[in-house]
């Protein structure tokens, strides 16, 4: 292959090549994922991540005001023309002093990634604007994704900003409604099917190969590129250090793949001196990769997977019917679309799986709300998951750990309320309930206990 960039099939036995103004989901000699393949040596990539800092005087640039694209460079496959922004990436990392407490470690150890400042709440908008920027490429016109929420509500901000159609397959009931309100405000045709979000999948799959439309979900190679970003930034918020560990939730995995792809390039560009290690974390109810790398000890192996362990696996859930439950809806999967790549990222950056439960997960959010920005129940995963590492001594408590809030706080505010309201748990912050009255009020203000104040 001549060219710069190119897509690959990622099943070495393989091997498949295609170019960057085809558009595929999978690869059509043999049906695995596809990567973006760089061939850096023939590309200008800047010799330090400090020399993006210059950008951070040009934010009159669309492009350069991006938290994505004033990392294009390290995402170079398509031209400026191409590429759409609607102001994605504005993010910040927070040291959290209060998460780290609970988690049992040093203070100024822990730092919370919150993609929840995203235009449309989640760190979905980072790949939608790669994927979207590809899909100009191939003159897409009308885009489809399966979805547990937050997909739905980026794509529909995206199209909208491109000019396109967009289709989202949602399953019967489980959405959270401020997702759902986004998906129908932003314009979306939406299609509920009656199924989970396994089947959507599926669904969404046959339909874009039945009539020729732009699939944008995650098996997409180039959203993922777009997804890197966020490591980018979290370094940046560094000073350009390495942190030693990245903890994000798993659901169907793209995040995971794109971060190990990220620090797998930034090493070999010579751009970082180390990598970190990562941790996904599954809700125990949604738990195949944690089933699957943790307790049958399947491994990437340079792509040798044992193959017949995982169809084992999936042949199994079928013959169940095995339905995967947990309250944090946006991990709410059971056949994860990136497995093979998050297993690759999990080779590269050392990495390891725990699955929470979901009381870990409602109280570890509880204490984002109570410290932190607040965040939605998956992305408090990532948390609950430190607070496990931790106990069982995985992470020092030394160690500099970030962890990836994925989505806002109020994409899900039902479940927030429930938890308080019905004193779920020990962070429950009850409303008081007062008589219309001066004295009933001053009295309640005395004695009821603000948990702001107790810390009860
Ligand atoms: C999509 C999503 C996830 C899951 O991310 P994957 O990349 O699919 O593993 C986690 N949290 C939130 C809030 C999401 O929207
Ligand atoms: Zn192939």
């Amino acid at each position: 292959m001549s060219e710069q960039v190119y897509q690959r099939c990622l099943n070495p036995g393989c091997g498949a090549t295609y170019g960057v103004d085809e558009s595929y989901f999978a690869c059509p000699a043999c049906g695995d994922l596809l990567d973006v393949v760089y061939d850096w040596d023939r590309l200008e990539v800047p010799d330090s991540l400090g020399w993006f800092e210059k950008r951070w005087a040009s934010r009159q640039n669309r492009l350069d005001f991006s938290g994505v694209w004033r990392f294009r460079e390290l995402i170079p496959f398509c031209s400026d023309s191409y590429r759409i922004s609607i102001g994605e990436g504005q993010t910040i990392l927070q040291p959290n002093d209060g998460a780290a407490k609970y988690a049992n470690c040093q203070a100024d150890r822990v730092l919370l990634q919150y993609e929840g400042l995203n235009p449309s709440g989640s760190f979905k908008d980072n790949g939608m604007t790669a994927a979207f920027s590809h899909a100009k490429l191939v003159r897409a016109e009308h885009v489809a994704c399966a979805s547990t929420g937050n997909t739905s509500a980026s794509v529909a901000l995206y199209a909208h900003a491109c000019g396109m159609k967009c289709s989202v397959f949602i399953g019967s009931g489980r959405i959270a409604y401020g997702k759902l309100s986004q998906a129908l405000d932003f314009g979306a045709q939406t299609i509920q099917i009656q199924g989970d979000f396994d089947d959507c999948m599926r669904q969404v799959q046959n339909v874009c190969r039945e009539l020729k439309l732009y699939l944008v979900n995650s098996l997409n190679p180039f959203r993922l590129e777009g997804q890197k970003t966020i490591m980018y930034r979290v370094l940046e918020g560094l000073g350009w250090q390495v942190p030693d560990w990245i903890i994000v939730p798993g659901g169907n995995l793209g995040n995971s793949s794109s971060f190990g792809k990220a620090f797998a390039e930034l090493k070999q560009l010579g751009l970082i001196d180390r990598i970190p290690r990562l941790a996904v974390i599954n809700a125990a109810g949604a738990n195949t990769l944690y089933d699957l790398y943790e307790k049958q000890g399947v491994r990437w192996q340079g792509g040798q997977l044992n193959m017949k362990v995982i169809d084992d696996y999936y042949a199994q859930l079928n013959a169940t019917g095995y339905r995967p439950h947990t309250l944090a809806t946006a991990i709410e999967i059971s056949r994860p679309v990136n497995l093979k790549k998050c297993l690759r990222a999990l080779e590269i950056c050392n990495g390891v799986v725990r699955e929470v439960s979901d009381e870990e997960i409602l109280e570890a959010k509880a204490v984002v709300g109570r410290y932190g920005l607040g965040c939605e129940p998956a992305s408090a995963a990532s948390l609950a998951g430190l607070k496990k590492l931790r106990a069982e001594q995985v992470i020092g408590a030394d160690e500099k750990v970030v962890c990836i809030l994925t989505g806002h706080q109020l994409k899900d505010p039902n479940i927030t309320v429930t938890y308080h309201i019905e004193n779920k748990g020990q962070y429950s912050n009850r409303p008081f309930e007062v008589e219309n009255d001066i004295s009933k009020v001053i009295e309640a203000l005395q004695t009821a206990s603000g948990s702001c104040c107790s810390g009860r």
